[in-house]
């Protein structure tokens, strides 16, 4: 039998019990990886670990809620007890607790962001770089969105913390090139999971202006994210680091 792309791999998504972040592991998983999810709640964790277990993945599952140190800390070395090793880290946890125009952002909410979004997803690289630098080689990918390129009113904190995961992205890749450690980014559109449901759930008004700025007026899919991020940890972007890949359904955007 054909090896699959990431066999032998060991892959770490955070933020994986729902979503983007389970159809993640699951994308990994079913390419070969075995994979640890995560995520605050432990009946979410266990619900997650079942699930890709039916499909003959192999799971590992702990609590790690990202802005946690101590939580931060045993992600790491459980992964690394019961599998040996970190080859693929994806960092796909995010918040945003509040909607408003940018300025009436409160400073606990923008810290809240900043801690969750950003400051976790630094402070998690600095624990799992020395991992992957051990096996030689590895991937590091970083979930951005569409707002760290498009200023979505409401939600413009928030898309000022994902254009920074642009830069973390772009400094970490040029930093550890040199490692053999790739790093790039996935920025999805309107991915159709509970975090973006006030824009898809109901055909009204709101999902109505947001599909038409979408060219292929339809919001996506948890796995069409997924696809992407495999191909970024596989050696099929074995030349590619620095970049983050838009998914948009085709929304002309720019920084
Ligand atoms: P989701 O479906 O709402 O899933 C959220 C997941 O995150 C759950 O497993 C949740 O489990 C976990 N979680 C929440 N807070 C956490 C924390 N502090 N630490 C660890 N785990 C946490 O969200 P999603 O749409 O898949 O979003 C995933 C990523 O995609 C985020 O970075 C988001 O910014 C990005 N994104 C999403 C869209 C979209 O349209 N959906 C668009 C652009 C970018 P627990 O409740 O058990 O913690």
């Amino acid at each position: 039998m054909a090896l699959k792309a990431l066999s032998g791999k060991v892959a770490v998504i955070t933020a994986s019990t729902e979503g983007i972040g389970l159809a993640t592991a699951r994308r990994l998983g079913l390419d070969g990886a075995k994979v640890v999810v995560s995520s605050r709640r432990q009946e979410n964790v266990k619900k997650a670990v079942s699930l890709l277990e039916s499909e003959n993945i192999e799971v590992m599952g702990t609590i790690c809620h990202v802005s946690k140190e101590a939580d931060r800390g045993r992600l790491v070395e459980e992964t690394v007890k019961c599998f040996g090793g970190i080859d693929i880290f994806v960092s796909n946890a995010a918040v945003n607790p509040a909607v408003g125009p940018l300025l009436d952002t409160s400073e606990e909410v923008w810290n809240r962001i900043f801690e969750t979004n950003v400051k976790a997803t630094f402070l998690l690289c600095k624990l799992v770089v020395p991992e992957i630098e051990k096996r030689g080689k590895g991937s590091v990918i970083i979930i951005s969105s569409v707002g760290a390129y498009y200023p979505m009113q409401m939600i413009g904190a928030y898309c000022v913390s994902k254009t920074a995961l642009l830069g973390l992205t772009k400094v970490m890749a040029s930093e550890l090139a040199e490692k053999n450690i790739r790093v790039n980014g996935v920025a999805p559109g309107i991915i159709k999971t509970k975090f973006s449901e006030f824009l898809w759930k109901d055909e009204g008004p709101i999902s109505k202006a947001a599909k038409d700025i979408i060219p292929m007026r339809r919001f996506g899919e948890t796995d069409e994210i997924a696809g992407a991020v495999s191909f970024l940890a596989s050696d099929a972007s074995s030349y590619m680091t620095g970049e983050t890949l838009l998914l948009t359904g085709g929304m002309p955007v720019h920084l």
